[in-house]
């Protein structure tokens, strides 16, 4: 069968690997020049397997205030006139219940643990380089009350098969010597934190490119076309029978939507409303030249995640955050950049030369294309040849390969490895 893929993010390069092992005539269509620069360019670098809580929890509601008010508030709310915005909203402050946080954690983690299990496949299977390692990963919290909710997660969560602790302050101390002696930086506020020893981390962006390489090598038999705006999609009947581009018309038998934040937008001709909205948030990538984590840390109160990148260039402090449901604009906003700078020196103040210009920080934002659930959208549309693999939000990396082979599978009709309950469109 013929397939064109719409989005060459890590989500439509992961997907394209599976269609082209079954054996696809594949086409990744993409406006931009190269693969993987919007959202999934200079992401966490987190394969996140055991942390998928969403956002939308039972304690979010109250922290909504905050978000209007405070522009130094990690995630923050910019109100638009766009109604998009407002139903999205809507329907994320109903989701801020235990009872749905719970199943959607329950359904993630299922999804997140099999993405792991093909990760593995594939690294092993395929020559492939972008820094990956299992360095384990450590969510620090700043207050008891926090941590003790923290654990109590833990317990939950290893019912479901994650393998996570609780560690007190000396344990995190003795374990990550980036935070010192703990008089200065995080480790000078830190209570105790959760330590998932298996969690891995890795460039996202060289994962893209090297995927790339391999779909272009002739045994694959993928086509790219880069540089190309996918327009509208042209539905008769139950049908996708024409996809408009900047290159002229895209011809293929089955097509999936695969265009990250941009998604909804996309198939809005086709009629079908997706819930995803983009969630912005910024990252700086650090040159190390002093104490600098080797475990990748999130700081939960600031919600900034600290993930050390070997490069050939030498080793690289990822440092990323902010949630700002804020619109379309993908212009950094100057005052975020400067804030993750100064969460970074706050945090580990040896790590970085923090005051070079910030252009020799890689600054960077990106848009989350997030859904309120927080959840993707994997598989089939109401339309028989039109496939979604959207709304990976804060998680698209870490769910790529496991989305992607669903949606193979689906394009295939053939039954995915796991139940599809609360990915499905319209779910
Ligand atoms: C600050 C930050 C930190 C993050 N940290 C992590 C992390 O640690 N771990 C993790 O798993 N995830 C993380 N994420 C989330 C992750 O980066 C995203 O979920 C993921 O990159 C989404 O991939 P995608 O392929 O769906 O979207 P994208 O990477 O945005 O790709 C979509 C592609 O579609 C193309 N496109 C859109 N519209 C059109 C059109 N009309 N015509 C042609 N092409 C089009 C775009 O050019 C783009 O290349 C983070 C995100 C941010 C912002």
């Amino acid at each position: 069968m013929r397939v064109a893929v719409l989005g060459a993010g890590v989500v439509g390069l992961s997907a394209a690997y599976w269609l082209a092992r079954d054996g696809h005539e594949t086409v990744v269509v993409d406006r931009n020049d190269g693969v993987a620069l919007e959202t999934s360019y200079a992401n966490g670098a987190q394969l996140s397997y055991s942390y998928v809580a969403p956002l939308a929890g039972p304690g979010v509601l109250p922290k909504i205030p905050p978000w209007l008010l405070r522009r130094d508030s990690p995630l923050r709310f910019r109100p638009t006139l766009d109604p998009d915005q407002w139903r999205w909203l809507l329907r994320f402050v109903l989701a801020c219940n235990r009872e749905r946080s719970e199943a959607t954690t329950r359904r993630l983690l299922v999804l997140s643990f099999y993405s792991r299990r093909l990760m593995h496949e594939f690294v092993a299977r395929e020559s492939i380089e972008f820094g990956h390692a299992v360095n384990g990963k450590l969510v620090v919290h700043s207050d008891e009350a926090g941590y003790g909710r923290a654990r109590a997660l833990v317990d939950y969560q290893r019912t479901l098969g994650c393998d996570q602790d609780g560690l007190d302050r000396p344990r995190c101390l003795a374990l990550e010597p980036a935070f010192g002696d703990g008089t200065r930086g995080l480790g000078a506020r830190l209570v105790g934190a959760i330590h998932t020893p298996g969690e891995e981390v890795g460039d996202c962006y060289r994962f893209c490119v090297e995927l790339e390489r391999l779909l272009m090598a002739p045994k694959a038999g993928v086509r790219f076309a880069l540089g190309t705006q996918v327009q509208r999609l042209v539905v008769e009947r139950n049908r996708v029978v024409a996809v408009e581009s900047s290159a002229g018309p895209i011809d293929a038998d089955a097509f999936v939507v695969a265009a990250g934040a941009a998604s909804g937008r996309l198939v809005s001709s086709t009629g079908l409303r997706l819930p995803v909205y983009p969630l912005k948030g910024y990252s700086i990538t650090l040159p190390v030249c002093g104490a600098s984590p080797r475990i990748s840390v999130t700081d939960f109160r600031r919600k900034v995640v600290y993930a050390p990148l070997a490069a050939g260039d030498g080793p690289r402090l990822r440092v990323a955050g902010m949630a700002d449901l804020a619109g379309w604009s993908r212009e950094p906003d100057p005052v975020r950049l400067g804030q993750l700078v100064g969460e970074a020196r706050a945090a580990f103040p040896d790590a970085a030369d923090y005051d070079a210009p910030i252009e020799r920080m890689a600054p960077w934002c990106g848009l989350r294309p997030a859904t309120p659930l927080g959840t993707p959208i994997l598989g089939a549309s109401p339309f028989a040849n039109l496939f979604l693999d959207v709304g990976h939000g804060a998680l698209g990396w870490t769910l790529a390969l496991a989305s992607g082979r669903i949606v193979a599978d689906a394009v295939a009709r053939r039954r995915p490895d796991i139940p599809l309950d609360g990915f499905a469109f319209g779910a």
